[in-house]
């Protein structure tokens, strides 16, 4: 019985979630969510980005409160590896993961077991993979987009629908599997590109609805507070105030932050 029920729930829905050691889900306290491009030369990134929310907002406004908030571009300059930043970089030289991986998704998340902020997400940063150009020179920006397609995914704490890694859920079917059904290999969390099908099918906007229901009451704030002890730290964890900056560095001492690596791979790399 026992099996025929994880069964059951195994096949119910396609989608999976973003988890910790604890299987607890990572999960944002805000229903926006801040995206910010850095600013790169010849780049088309906050073109892309623009067109990838309008994407997104289409599909999940029916089902969804999630509100993604394409915010200003930023320099190089002024970019501070700074939790709440939500940032989208193209990286052109030394990029420091596998040569056949597209972008790379860092969360960060409280890890602290026991705590009711576990799983807390209160940061995302996504990488993607430039060297040579092979995106920004590139006169078509569509292979971006689907990329960036997906790692919005991760960013909301969507994972991906089929084991990658042997550390994964033993369940799930393999990513490369033969025969795989329609319903992972046609997802946007499915971690090869192919189909270039960037279209949600429903596995992903019943996890995104998981996620952030339409009637969510979570606040529209731009940083996630992580304390409910006067550490307010994230909320007004502005950039250039150094007096705000050591509330943080200090908060972070405290709260045991944990950066999850996810990677994303494509055929066509
Ligand atoms: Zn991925």
């Amino acid at each position: 019985m026992i099996f025929l029920i994880s069964v059951i729930l195994q096949f119910s829905h396609g989608y999976v979630l973003e988890k910790n050691e604890r299987s607890i889900p990572l999960h944002w306290k805000s229903k926006c969510i801040f995206l910010t491009t850095v600013e790169s030369e010849g780049v088309f990134l906050q073109d892309v980005a623009k067109n990838l929310v309008e994407h997104w907002m289409a599909q999940i406004k029916e089902i969804s409160s999630l509100n993604i908030i394409l915010e200003d571009v930023v320099v190089p300059s002024e970019i501070i590896d700074e939790v709440g930043e939500n940032t989208i970089i193209m990286v052109t030289e030394d990029w420091p993961f596998g040569v056949d991986v597209d972008a790379m998704t860092i969360l960060t998340h409280v890890d602290e077991e026991g705590s009711e902020l576990d799983g807390l997400l209160i940061d995302a940063d996504v990488y993607v993979n430039d060297t040579y150009g092979r995106f920004s020179l590139s006169s078509d920006s569509s292979g971006l987009f689907t990329v960036l397609n997906h790692e919005i995914g991760h960013i909301i704490g969507l994972d991906h629908p089929c084991k990658l890694t042997p550390d994964d859920d033993p369940s799930l079917v393999g990513c490369l599997d033969s025969e795989l059904p329609e319903v992972v290999s046609g997802s946007i969390m499915y971690p090869f590109s192919g189909s270039e099908n960037n279209d949600m099918n429903s596995d992903d906007l019943d996890g995104i609805s998981y996620l952030f229901p339409p009637d969510d009451q979570r606040p529209c704030s731009r940083y996630s507070s992580i304390g409910s002890e006067g550490c307010s730290c994230f909320s007004a964890a502005k950039k250039r105030n150094p007096e705000i900056k050591s509330i943080v560095i200090f908060c972070l001492v405290i709260i045991v932050l944990r950066k999850r690596l996810i990677t994303f791979s494509s055929k066509s790399s």
